[in-house]
């Protein structure tokens, strides 16, 4: 019997595994710039939790999320995605009384089940930041540029920067009756509209089977209220002034329920069908919503496979830089102690200069010309050989494993 990863997961290793690291490494230290602090929570909640915030009649909530029973018949879910478990901590925590005024980011495990295919997985990560009790246009600016820049650190820059305003409580329910009257007119929707057509109608506009149908359909900003045109041509100028190119598109309207005002998309056209490398938007009523004192919010989240995927089509693997690989050898067994306290100096010098070695060995019982063969496997640069007769005179022999050639240096030297 063999096991495989489970359908629609998958093993990060190699540069991938290089990459996820140094994104995250990026992503960190653009939040700290930001002034966002961490916030790491469960990979599992009650899963009341995300149906209340994400929305009954979503398609995370009506057939996407792990759902399951503890031992005590507690109805859990592992998370589909981040807000909702970052609203719930910060109400459970009291900052919406005590410090309301927090920026948040996050890194972590999101599953849902999708039907994998490149860019979509059952078992994803994200990288996502929340900017709580702040309404001002600045904050959507904000997130947008953030979120922008997580993508250029990496070298992602031909990207489309797609937003829409979906209104607010007292504009929204005009565009969803004109939507519904609309819509009825649309001949063989599918399975989905129909149902959504019911329920959820905003959510026909991204559905990827009728849309080719919906080429007249009203648009959200004919339907804006004053203060919510007022507040979309406001993020659009300052995003102008940040220099961040966009396009407006009505038919933008995300999959999940709690969004009000803006929402935006950025996308690559060099990873497919699945080319939303990094979504979000505002929320200023899902505080109040989970039991929370009424706290405007907005926050984004990026999809770290997508955006690997993407950044492996600029060629940003090639540019990652390796650390350079030492073998410590012994060509004299009764060396092996001195060998090993010699590799073990070495990993902590490094440490202390930052030096970006990884160093290997020593091995026992393996004859020199073993080692070395190993050496040659993993692709150290140098072996670092301790030979009786040099180290009696304080000195190794230092291997040029590519250029195959050799000299004697003082252990002091190194
Ligand atoms: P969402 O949480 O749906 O707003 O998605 C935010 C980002 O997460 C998307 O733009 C994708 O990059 C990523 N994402 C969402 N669902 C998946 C998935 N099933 N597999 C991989 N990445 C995903």
């Amino acid at each position: 019997m063999t096991y495989k990863a489970p359908r629609g997961t998958h093993d990060v290793f190699g540069n991938n595994a290089l990459g996820m690291s140094l994104l995250e490494q990026k992503a960190r230290g653009i939040f700290q710039k930001h002034g966002f602090e961490e916030l790491r929570t469960p990979i599992f909640e009650d899963a009341a939790l995300f149906m209340r915030s994400i929305g009954q009649t979503t398609d995370i909530v009506e057939k996407e999320m792990y759902i399951f029973e503890d031992r005590k018949g507690r109805k859990l879910a592992l998370r589909p995605e981040g807000t909702a478990s970052l609203v719930r901590a910060f109400i459970e925590h009291r900052m919406d009384v005590l410090t309301p005024a927090g920026k948040f980011f996050y890194v972590g495990e999101m599953f849902r089940y999708e039907r994998p295919q490149a860019g979509r997985y059952r078992q994803f990560h994200q990288i996502g930041a929340e900017f709580f009790d702040n309404s001002s246009p600045a904050a959507d600016a904000e997130i947008i540029v953030l979120a922008q820049d997580l993508l250029f650190a990496i070298g992602i820059d031909k990207i489309n920067v797609h937003i829409n305003s979906l209104g607010c409580q007292n504009c929204r329910p005009l565009f969803r009756e004109a939507l519904v009257k609309d819509f009825g007119f649309v001949e063989n929707l599918c399975e989905d509209c129909v149902r959504r057509l019911e329920k959820n109608p905003l959510r026909l506009l991204d559905c990827k089977v009728d849309s080719y149908k919906f080429t007249a359909v009203p648009q959200m900003s004919d339907y804006l209220c004053d203060d919510c045109k007022d507040n979309f041509s406001l993020v659009q100028s300052l995003l102008k002034s940040a220099g961040c190119a966009y396009t407006v598109d009505g038919k933008l309207v995300r999959g999940l329920d709690y969004y009000t005002r803006i929402v935006f998309e950025i996308r690559s056209d060099a990873v497919g069908s699945q080319d939303a490398l990094a979504a979000g938007g505002r929320y200023d009523n899902l505080v109040e919503e989970l039991g929370g004192k009424h706290t405007p919010a907005v926050g984004f989240a990026l999809g770290c496979e997508r955006v690997l995927l993407a950044a492996e089509k600029t060629g940003f693997f090639n540019s990652l830089k390796k650390p350079e690989k030492i073998f410590v050898a012994i060509a004299d067994q009764e060396l092996f102690n001195e060998a090993f306290s010699f590799a073990t100096k070495t990993v902590r010098k490094g440490l202390k200069s930052n030096k970006d070695i990884s160093v290997f060995g020593p091995v026992n019982n393996k004859s020199l010309t073993n080692q070395l063969k190993f050496a040659d496997k993993i692709k150290a640069s140098k072996a670092i050989v301790f030979a009786k007769t040099e180290f009696e005179n304080g000195k190794v022999l230092v291997k040029d494993m590519k250029e195959k050639t050799q000299i004697e240096i003082s252990i002091n030297e190194l």
